[in-house]
């Protein structure tokens, strides 16, 4: 068996769920690949061949990499696929566009969001917005999927032999043409990979009770995030929507004040490693899944923590 795994990076870094890619690699076996796309790819290239357990490195660059078009990664990992037995995607947006064109191509069912390796045909995952995980063995003989890298630990950086091995770019894709990016900008840690997460739900009524919040994250070197009641409700913006249809987190704490802890909020929480609700109805639901739970006003326990911090 050999594993391909996709990187994603932004030129400059890989994103840090790469790392955990490997080790879901591993736990498939064989020989693993790390795939980079990119306009320049040399910092990204020595990043990835740092990476403990990867036999090898395949770097394509050209100028349209920088424009992150699935188009073309998908058909870049098209040319490379055929010795691999297995191609690994983050379960991200841009995984979550290159792979299904992929598995389209090679004529196979991609499996997605998987959280835990069986063996290399049987894949765990989540469906029912996570109330349910489901064990599926493929029949194809080449595997695509899309993997949560927050169900995996990071595999480490040091000493490697990694080779290096240089692909020729493809034509570019021309039915598809690049308009513009908006990049929203964010002091804060990003929320997919914060070590400390503090949310806020619909306990928290405006714009100004998430800014109070908002301070004591920075204490705390925390990234902020939501529910979707609060992002529909505009006081909050879309991408810190935490959950289903949200973002996947992982951090070492996560704190929801005012969050009731509807299904679709907890598939995005948890799995992480302490969970602490601050909600005033000791029946809601988050408490069911909290680690630590606080019956109290939400806005009065976040004064009263970024006081006593
Ligand atoms: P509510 O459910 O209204 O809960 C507010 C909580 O705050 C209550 O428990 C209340 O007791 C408590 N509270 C009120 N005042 C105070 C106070 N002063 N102090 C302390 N506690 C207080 N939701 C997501 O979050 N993420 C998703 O990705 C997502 N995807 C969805 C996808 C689909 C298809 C659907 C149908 C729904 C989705 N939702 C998602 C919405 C989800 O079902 C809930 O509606 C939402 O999570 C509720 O947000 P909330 O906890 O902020 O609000």
């Amino acid at each position: 068996m050999s594993v391909l795994i996709i990187a994603d990076h932004n030129q400059v870094a890989l994103n840090p769920a790469v790392y955990s890619l490997v080790t879901a690699a591993q736990k498939i076996g064989g020989d693993i690949d790390v795939f980079i796309a990119a306009q320049d790819g040399s910092k990204v290239l020595e990043e990835a061949s740092s990476i403990k357990g990867i036999r090898r490195v395949l770097l394509t660059e050209a100028p349209y990499f920088a424009e992150e078009l699935p188009e073309n990664m998908s058909a870049s990992v098209l040319e490379v696929s055929s010795e691999y037995s297995h191609i690994l995607f983050i379960a991200n947006p841009s995984g979550k566009a290159a792979a299904p064109r992929v598995a389209a191509k090679l004529d196979v069912a991609q499996i997605s969001e998987v959280t835990d390796v069986v063996d290399g045909k049987t894949f765990k995952h989540p469906i029912y917005a996570g109330s349910v995980i489901e064990t599926v063995r493929t029949l194809d003989e080449k595997v695509v999927l899309t993997v949560r890298a927050t169900a995996f630990d990071p595999a480490e950086k040091g000493e490697t032999s990694v080779q290096i091995e240089r692909v020729v770019p493809i034509s570019p894709v021309i039915k598809v043409t690049f308009v513009r990016k908006e990049q929203v900008k964010n002091d804060r840690p990003d929320l997919q990979s914060a070590k400390i997460v503090l949310a806020g739900g619909r306990g928290l009524v405006d714009e100004a009770e998430f800014a109070e919040m908002g301070r004591l994250a920075d204490k705390l070197g925390a990234a902020v995030g939501t529910t979707r009641a609060v992002v529909d409700a505009g006081i909050a913006p879309n991408d810190w929507q935490i959950g289903q249809t949200g973002k996947i987190i992982a951090p070492n704490l996560y704190i929801g004040f005012g969050i009731s802890g509807a299904i679709q909020h907890i598939a995005g929480i948890k799995d992480a490693k302490v969970i602490v609700a601050v909600n005033k109805d000791p029946e809601a639901p988050i408490f069911e899944v909290a680690d630590y739970g606080l019956v109290a006003d939400a806005m009065a326990t976040v004064r009263e923590l970024e006081q006593k911090l």
